[in-house]
Protein backbone atom coordinates (compact mmCIF):
# COMPACT_ATOMS: atom_id res chain seq x y z
CA UNK A 1 0.00 0.00 0.00
CA UNK A 2 1.49 3.49 -0.70
CA UNK A 3 1.78 6.06 2.02
CA UNK A 4 0.52 9.44 1.09
CA UNK A 5 3.08 12.37 1.92
CA UNK A 6 1.47 14.41 4.86
CA UNK A 7 2.12 18.04 5.45
CA UNK A 8 2.38 18.85 8.83
CA UNK A 9 1.64 21.71 10.72
CA UNK A 10 3.86 21.38 13.64
CA UNK A 11 3.51 23.64 16.82
CA UNK A 12 6.12 26.13 18.17
CA UNK A 13 7.14 26.75 22.11
CA UNK A 14 7.85 30.11 22.99
CA UNK A 15 9.97 29.93 25.84
CA UNK A 16 12.53 32.71 27.32
CA UNK A 17 15.63 30.43 26.52
CA UNK A 18 14.81 30.62 22.61
CA UNK A 19 16.51 32.67 19.99
CA UNK A 20 14.41 36.21 19.21
CA UNK A 21 12.32 36.43 15.61
CA UNK A 22 13.37 35.87 12.57
CA UNK A 23 16.67 34.62 13.93
CA UNK A 24 14.75 31.76 15.50
CA UNK A 25 15.31 28.27 12.97
CA UNK A 26 12.28 26.79 15.14
CA UNK A 27 9.91 30.01 14.13
CA UNK A 28 11.49 30.06 10.53
CA UNK A 29 10.33 26.43 9.77
CA UNK A 30 6.95 26.99 11.55
CA UNK A 31 6.46 29.93 9.16
CA UNK A 32 7.52 28.43 6.12
CA UNK A 33 4.07 26.12 6.93
CA UNK A 34 1.27 28.26 5.54
CA UNK A 35 -0.86 28.56 8.26
CA UNK A 36 -1.88 31.59 10.41
CA UNK A 37 1.26 31.45 12.35
CA UNK A 38 3.02 34.54 12.07
CA UNK A 39 6.94 35.07 13.14
CA UNK A 40 7.01 38.43 16.11
CA UNK A 41 10.33 40.30 16.10
CA UNK A 42 10.30 40.93 19.57
CA UNK A 43 9.27 37.07 20.98
CA UNK A 44 11.49 34.12 21.63
CA UNK A 45 10.70 31.34 19.67
CA UNK A 46 12.59 28.16 21.16
CA UNK A 47 11.22 24.57 20.09
CA UNK A 48 9.51 23.46 17.15
CA UNK A 49 7.78 19.67 17.97
CA UNK A 50 7.06 17.07 15.47
CA UNK A 51 5.58 14.17 16.80
CA UNK A 52 2.59 13.00 18.44
CA UNK A 53 3.26 13.95 22.24
CA UNK A 54 0.16 15.11 23.48
CA UNK A 55 1.19 18.78 24.85
CA UNK A 56 2.21 19.96 21.42
CA UNK A 57 0.67 17.87 18.72
CA UNK A 58 1.28 17.61 14.85
CA UNK A 59 -1.05 18.06 12.93
CA UNK A 60 -2.00 17.19 8.82
CA UNK A 61 -2.14 21.21 7.63
CA UNK A 62 -4.89 19.86 5.29
CA UNK A 63 -7.68 18.13 8.09
CA UNK A 64 -6.12 18.93 11.13
CA UNK A 65 -6.38 16.26 12.40
CA UNK A 66 -3.22 15.01 14.80
CA UNK A 67 -0.15 13.00 13.85
CA UNK A 68 -1.27 10.51 16.31
CA UNK A 69 -4.89 10.23 15.53
CA UNK A 70 -3.18 9.17 12.14
CA UNK A 71 -1.01 6.79 13.03
CA UNK A 72 -3.52 5.16 15.09
CA UNK A 73 -6.11 5.17 12.67
CA UNK A 74 -3.43 3.85 9.59
CA UNK A 75 -0.83 1.17 10.96
CA UNK A 76 0.91 1.35 7.17
CA UNK A 77 2.21 5.07 8.61
CA UNK A 78 4.48 3.33 11.38
CA UNK A 79 5.11 0.13 9.89
CA UNK A 80 3.86 -2.93 11.58
CA UNK A 81 6.48 -3.48 13.53
CA UNK A 82 7.53 -0.08 15.02
CA UNK A 83 3.65 0.47 15.70
CA UNK A 84 3.05 -3.03 18.16
CA UNK A 85 6.45 -2.45 19.73
CA UNK A 86 5.77 1.66 20.30
CA UNK A 87 1.94 0.99 21.42
CA UNK A 88 1.48 2.99 17.94
CA UNK A 89 3.15 6.32 18.93
CA UNK A 90 6.24 7.26 17.26
CA UNK A 91 8.98 6.66 19.38
CA UNK A 92 11.02 9.58 19.10
CA UNK A 93 10.51 13.05 18.96
CA UNK A 94 11.77 15.67 16.55
CA UNK A 95 12.80 18.66 17.36
CA UNK A 96 14.03 22.29 16.16
CA UNK A 97 15.89 23.67 18.78
CA UNK A 98 16.59 27.75 18.56
CA UNK A 99 18.99 28.04 21.96
CA UNK A 100 19.53 31.89 22.22
CA UNK A 101 19.96 31.57 25.96
CA UNK A 102 21.85 28.56 27.89
CA UNK A 103 19.54 26.05 28.76
CA UNK A 104 19.71 24.19 32.11
CA UNK A 105 21.98 21.94 33.08
CA UNK A 106 19.91 18.08 32.99
CA UNK A 107 20.73 14.60 32.58
CA UNK A 108 17.58 12.21 31.62
CA UNK A 109 17.24 8.85 33.72
CA UNK A 110 18.45 5.60 32.20
CA UNK A 111 15.57 2.92 30.66
CA UNK A 112 15.00 1.30 34.39
CA UNK A 113 15.16 4.34 36.68
CA UNK A 114 12.61 6.12 34.16
CA UNK A 115 10.08 3.22 34.95
CA UNK A 116 11.31 3.04 38.08
CA UNK A 117 10.18 7.20 38.66
CA UNK A 118 7.29 6.76 36.51
CA UNK A 119 5.83 3.93 38.64
CA UNK A 120 6.63 5.85 42.02
CA UNK A 121 5.44 9.51 40.89
CA UNK A 122 3.55 9.38 37.67
CA UNK A 123 2.67 13.19 37.89
CA UNK A 124 6.24 14.19 37.71
CA UNK A 125 7.43 11.84 35.76
CA UNK A 126 4.69 11.27 32.88
CA UNK A 127 7.35 9.38 30.58
CA UNK A 128 8.40 5.77 31.14
CA UNK A 129 10.84 5.98 28.66
CA UNK A 130 14.46 6.88 28.62
CA UNK A 131 15.70 9.69 26.70
CA UNK A 132 19.03 9.70 24.38
CA UNK A 133 19.20 12.58 22.60
CA UNK A 134 20.94 13.00 19.04
CA UNK A 135 21.98 16.74 18.27
CA UNK A 136 22.51 18.12 14.95
CA UNK A 137 24.02 21.38 14.52
CA UNK A 138 22.29 23.76 11.51
CA UNK A 139 23.98 26.59 12.48
CA UNK A 140 26.81 27.30 15.12
CA UNK A 141 26.26 25.30 18.00
CA UNK A 142 27.84 25.20 21.65
CA UNK A 143 27.29 23.09 24.56
CA UNK A 144 28.26 21.17 27.19
CA UNK A 145 28.69 17.75 27.32
CA UNK A 146 29.72 15.23 29.94
CA UNK A 147 32.40 14.95 32.90
CA UNK A 148 36.27 16.57 31.53
CA UNK A 149 38.63 14.49 31.72
CA UNK A 150 40.10 13.87 35.04
CA UNK A 151 43.06 15.71 34.33
CA UNK A 152 41.54 18.68 33.00
CA UNK A 153 39.54 18.56 36.11
CA UNK A 154 42.80 18.60 38.41
CA UNK A 155 44.00 21.23 35.82
CA UNK A 156 40.94 24.20 36.91
CA UNK A 157 41.26 23.45 40.51
CA UNK A 158 44.77 24.20 40.19
CA UNK A 159 44.66 27.25 37.94
CA UNK A 160 41.14 28.95 39.20
CA UNK A 161 41.59 30.21 42.77
CA UNK A 162 38.01 30.55 43.82
CA UNK A 163 36.87 27.09 42.27
CA UNK A 164 39.96 25.57 44.71
CA UNK A 165 38.40 27.78 47.40
CA UNK A 166 34.44 26.56 47.01
CA UNK A 167 35.48 23.21 47.03
CA UNK A 168 37.78 23.24 49.68
CA UNK A 169 41.79 22.53 49.72
CA UNK A 170 41.38 19.63 51.21
CA UNK A 171 39.06 18.07 49.28
CA UNK A 172 40.60 19.60 45.76
CA UNK A 173 44.35 17.69 47.66
CA UNK A 174 42.11 14.65 48.54
CA UNK A 175 40.46 14.43 44.75
CA UNK A 176 43.82 15.64 43.41
CA UNK A 177 45.90 11.92 45.09
CA UNK A 178 42.76 9.92 44.28
CA UNK A 179 43.53 10.79 40.76
CA UNK A 180 47.23 10.46 40.24
CA UNK A 181 48.87 8.60 37.77
CA UNK A 182 45.61 6.81 36.92
CA UNK A 183 43.28 9.33 35.86
CA UNK A 184 42.62 7.69 32.13
CA UNK A 185 42.99 4.14 33.73
CA UNK A 186 40.77 1.74 32.17
CA UNK A 187 41.78 -0.86 35.38
CA UNK A 188 37.98 -1.32 37.33
CA UNK A 189 39.60 -0.55 40.43
CA UNK A 190 41.04 2.49 39.33
CA UNK A 191 37.58 3.62 37.29
CA UNK A 192 36.01 3.08 40.94
CA UNK A 193 38.01 5.24 42.78
CA UNK A 194 38.10 7.88 40.13
CA UNK A 195 34.61 7.79 39.51
CA UNK A 196 34.06 8.18 43.62
CA UNK A 197 36.60 11.31 44.02
CA UNK A 198 34.77 13.37 41.11
CA UNK A 199 31.36 12.27 42.96
CA UNK A 200 32.74 13.80 46.12
CA UNK A 201 34.36 16.67 44.78
CA UNK A 202 31.58 17.34 42.37
CA UNK A 203 28.77 16.45 45.40
CA UNK A 204 30.82 19.02 47.31
CA UNK A 205 30.58 22.03 44.82
CA UNK A 206 26.86 21.15 44.45
CA UNK A 207 26.05 21.52 48.05
CA UNK A 208 28.25 24.30 48.82
CA UNK A 209 26.16 27.63 49.97
CA UNK A 210 24.45 30.55 47.92
CA UNK A 211 26.53 32.94 49.26
CA UNK A 212 29.85 31.15 48.52
CA UNK A 213 28.53 30.50 45.02
CA UNK A 214 27.62 33.78 44.31
CA UNK A 215 31.46 35.03 45.97
CA UNK A 216 33.15 32.45 43.53
CA UNK A 217 31.26 33.44 40.38
CA UNK A 218 32.39 36.92 41.27
CA UNK A 219 35.64 36.07 41.30
CA UNK A 220 35.32 34.73 38.20
CA UNK A 221 34.22 36.78 36.06
CA UNK A 222 36.86 39.11 37.93
CA UNK A 223 39.88 37.03 37.05
CA UNK A 224 38.31 36.09 33.71
CA UNK A 225 37.89 39.48 32.42
CA UNK A 226 41.47 40.95 33.60
CA UNK A 227 43.49 37.83 32.65
CA UNK A 228 41.55 36.96 29.01
CA UNK A 229 43.73 34.58 27.07
CA UNK A 230 46.11 33.85 29.80
CA UNK A 231 42.79 32.89 32.49
CA UNK A 232 43.17 29.53 34.13
CA UNK A 233 46.73 29.47 32.85
CA UNK A 234 45.60 30.04 29.54
CA UNK A 235 43.16 26.99 29.79
CA UNK A 236 43.58 23.32 27.80
CA UNK A 237 44.28 22.48 24.31
CA UNK A 238 40.37 21.51 24.26
CA UNK A 239 39.41 25.13 25.54
CA UNK A 240 41.55 27.51 25.49
CA UNK A 241 41.66 30.39 27.91
CA UNK A 242 40.49 33.28 25.61
CA UNK A 243 37.42 30.67 25.07
CA UNK A 244 37.01 30.24 28.60
CA UNK A 245 37.20 33.43 29.59
CA UNK A 246 34.81 34.61 26.41
CA UNK A 247 32.16 32.09 28.22
CA UNK A 248 32.31 32.65 31.71
CA UNK A 249 31.52 36.38 30.81
CA UNK A 250 28.77 35.37 28.25
CA UNK A 251 26.98 32.94 30.57
CA UNK A 252 27.53 35.15 34.07
CA UNK A 253 25.23 38.29 31.85
CA UNK A 254 22.78 35.61 30.61
CA UNK A 255 22.66 34.31 34.68
CA UNK A 256 24.16 36.35 37.16
CA UNK A 257 25.85 34.26 39.68
CA UNK A 258 24.58 31.14 38.69
CA UNK A 259 26.44 27.51 40.11
CA UNK A 260 26.39 26.80 36.77
CA UNK A 261 29.13 28.97 35.78
CA UNK A 262 31.45 27.05 38.65
CA UNK A 263 29.52 23.44 36.61
CA UNK A 264 30.90 24.41 33.69
CA UNK A 265 34.86 23.86 34.30
CA UNK A 266 33.98 20.22 35.45
CA UNK A 267 32.08 19.75 31.45
CA UNK A 268 33.21 19.45 28.36
CA UNK A 269 32.63 22.75 26.06
CA UNK A 270 31.45 21.08 22.67
CA UNK A 271 31.70 23.45 19.73
CA UNK A 272 29.32 22.02 16.40
CA UNK A 273 29.33 23.82 12.47
CA UNK A 274 26.10 23.18 10.60
CA UNK A 275 26.11 19.52 9.90
CA UNK A 276 28.13 17.83 13.17
CA UNK A 277 26.52 16.03 15.47
CA UNK A 278 26.70 14.96 19.29
CA UNK A 279 25.25 12.06 21.02
CA UNK A 280 24.08 12.01 24.22
CA UNK A 281 23.42 8.72 25.93
CA UNK A 282 20.61 8.41 28.68
CA UNK A 283 22.25 9.80 31.90
CA UNK A 284 24.77 11.98 30.02
CA UNK A 285 25.11 15.25 32.25
CA UNK A 286 24.37 18.15 29.27
CA UNK A 287 23.50 21.64 28.56
CA UNK A 288 22.85 23.39 25.46
CA UNK A 289 24.13 26.91 25.17
CA UNK A 290 23.49 28.45 22.16
CA UNK A 291 22.84 27.88 18.35
CA UNK A 292 20.05 26.17 16.07
CA UNK A 293 19.97 22.39 16.09
CA UNK A 294 17.66 18.88 15.31
ZN1 LIG B 1 18.27 17.09 27.35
Amino acid sequence: MQVPLIRLQCGVNSYDWGKVGNDSAAAKFAAATPSDFSIQEEKPYAELWMGTHPSNPSKDLTTQRTLLDLVQDNQALLSKDIAERFGNKLPFLFKVLSVGKALSIQAHPHKKLAEELHRRDSKNYPDDNHKPEMTIAITEFDGLCGFRPLAEIAHFLKTIPALREIVGDSEAAAFESAIKGQDTSTEPAAETKNKKALQKLFGTLMNSSPEAVTKACYAIVQSASSEGASFASGGLPSTSGETLARLVARLNSQFPQDIGLLVFFFLNYVELSPGEAMFLKADDIHAYLSGDII
